[in-house]
């Protein structure tokens, strides 16, 4: 059993276990206390059968927002499963999805390093994770999270001459301050991609190139990204909005800039893609990711990803599959989703409910606690007999897309959302808003063949309520080539992560020159 002990808001737990590292939980209230308790208990029991300490340790660090953690976790847990140890930051607002991961990992695989949100003048307080917050505050997070900077150069300095050195730091792409941390440290500093390449390489890019608008009133303006296999451009409107706030020379913005701009001097880049989906973005070094080496490792959500994956389900996975069962036609169901983060506003949600209400269709609406669904809808589509269902709160969005009856999903484009219905061979109706969503439905819809758009407005204007029945209506129930396309993909998907397939190989391969400590940085050779 561990002892806890407990310094005025810290909490120390340690193992009994002489091999095992104490994991230290540092506290703001008494609410992430008891977070930080459950989880730190089952961190413990992890590390009280610890039984590797030679192993290479790699320092893995999350961003605080789901889009980003749970791939990153699932990476994690293949590099432990590789005969790697991984320690990973969490704080207390996230510390409670690390427990699955280490609770799997009986050999003390992984570990947890939980410290305390920095606070920063910039996030209102509570703020922690990007989770149901709205896109705005992303900059703010970003910056105020780049504090662990100093606790988690002074965590790895003190294990420097231990078996417990960190030999490479692998970080979330809006962690680009942990790239000075590695080469301060002399260790390889990976950076891992929550976006697809095309999508990484497009918001490197305009951090890069800092392009302007020549009228700063024209939305409409084409951007162009000349560097790029063919040379695309997007109208100004449908960058990500991390990019359309920066201000030259305003301290939050520059940071923001400094943090993307830190990961082109990183090692090598690892991404939750696979050569098949992004072929064209993969056959050359990219100048935008700092022409260095990409290693597409995915999909990396593992292929029994429960119901709960990231976080507590508002209805569980088994509940949900067994309500899709009644439904015999495979395909026929629709899933709608737009992400973890409050993007839907008012007008697109009306649309919306109105077009679902107009086609009858059989769907699950994963709304979240924050969607500004009209009133009354939810009681008139019980009241139409219970072929829509709407689900308030976290959503077992895998377990949803993988079961017969789902054949269609509206999403925003968010690039987890992508790649789980690409790898469960679902077609994709295509709702960009922000961030790299627009290059992921245009990667989707003009290249792959394999969505099809409901709206290019975005955030700002919302299609009429007609235009997304008759897209719904056109799509569902219909022949359609994106069906037979999805189904392709999903093949693909299978196939990159079977053993010799191109994304085993990749992985196979950052998992031996992490072991090495030699990591390849161009990717002239691949
Ligand atoms: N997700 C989920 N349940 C929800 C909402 C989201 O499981 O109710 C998961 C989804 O499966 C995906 C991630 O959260 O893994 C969202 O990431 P994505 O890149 O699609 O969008 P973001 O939230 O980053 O905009």
């Amino acid at each position: 059993m561990p002892f806890i002990k407990k310094k005025n808001v810290e909490f120390t737990f340690a193992s009994r276990s002489p091999a095992a590292p104490p994991v230290t939980v540092h506290c703001h209230c008494p609410r992430q206390a008891g977070v930080a308790l459950a989880f730190a208990m089952a961190a413990t029991r992890a590390t009280d059968s610890f039984t590797a300490p030679a192993r290479p340790l790699i320092l893995v660090i999350p961003y605080p927002a789901p889009g980003h953690m749970i791939p990153l976790l699932d990476l994690a847990g293949l590099l432990a499963s590789r005969g790697l140890r991984v320690t990973v930051v969490a704080t207390p607002a996230t510390a409670l999805l690390l427990a699955p991961l280490v609770d799997a990992h009986h050999d003390g695989a992984v570990q947890a390093l939980v410290l305390p949100f920095p606070s920063h003048p910039a996030l209102p307080a509570g703020v922690e994770s990007a989770k149901d917050s709205p896109p705005t505050l992303f900059a703010s997070l970003i910056v105020a999270f780049a504090e662990l900077i100093g606790p988690l150069g002074s965590w790895a300095r003190e294990r420097s001459d231990t078996p417990d050195r960190v030999v490479a730091i692998l970080a979330d792409h809006s962690c680009g301050w942990a790239q000075p941390l590695a080469a301060e440290l002399g260790v390889p500093g990976i950076v891992f991609s929550p976006s697809g390449v095309y999508g990484s390489a497009v918001l490197h890019s305009l951090f890069r190139r800092a392009p302007r608008r020549e009228d700063e009133s024209d939305e409409e303006s084409q951007i162009s990204f000349p560097d790029l296999p063919g040379s695309p451009a997007y109208p100004w409107r449908q960058l990500s909005l991390l990019y359309r706030t920066y201000k030259e020379g305003d301290e939050i913005s520059e940071a923001v800039r400094r943090n993307f701009l830190w990961n082109l001097e990183g090692s090598a880049f690892v991404s939750n893609t696979f050569r098949r989906l992004e072929e064209r973005y993969l056959r050359a070094p990219l100048a935008d990711l700092g022409l260095r080496r990409v290693h597409a490792v995915g999909p990396v959500a593992p292929p029994d990803a429960t119901g709960d994956r990231g976080g507590e389900t508002a209805v569980s996975g088994v509940d949900l599959c067994a309500w899709l069962d009644r439904f015999p036609d495979d395909g026929s169901v629709l899933y709608i989703s737009f992400g973890s983060m409050a993007v839907l506003q008012p007008p697109h949600a009306a649309a919306l409910a109105s077009a679902l209400e107009r086609t009858g269709l059989a769907f699950v609406w994963a709304a979240g606690k924050t969607a500004p669904i009209p009133e009354g809808f939810e009681e008139r589509v019980v009241a139409a007999g219970g072929r829509g269902k709407v689900i308030r709160g976290w959503a077992p969005q895998v377990a949803a897309l993988r079961h017969r009856a789902v054949g269609w999903f509206v999403t925003h484009c968010g690039w987890n959302s992508v790649l789980e219905a690409a790898a469960a061979g679902v077609a994709m109706l295509t709702w960009p808003m922000t961030a790299d969503q627009f290059v992921n439905a245009r990667l989707l819809v003009d290249e792959l063949g394999a969505a099809v758009p409901v709206s290019w407005g975005g955030l700002k204007a919302a299609p009429a309520a007609d235009e997304v029945a008759r897209v719904l209506h056109t799509a569902i129930g219909g022949k359609h080539d994106v069906v037979a396309r999805a189904r392709e993909i999903a093949a693909e998907a299978a196939a990159a992560v079977r053993e010799g397939g191109d994304s085993w190989r990749e992985l196979e391969e950052l998992v031996r020159e992490l072991a090495s400590e030699s990591i390849t940085k161009t990717g002239l050779d691949y």
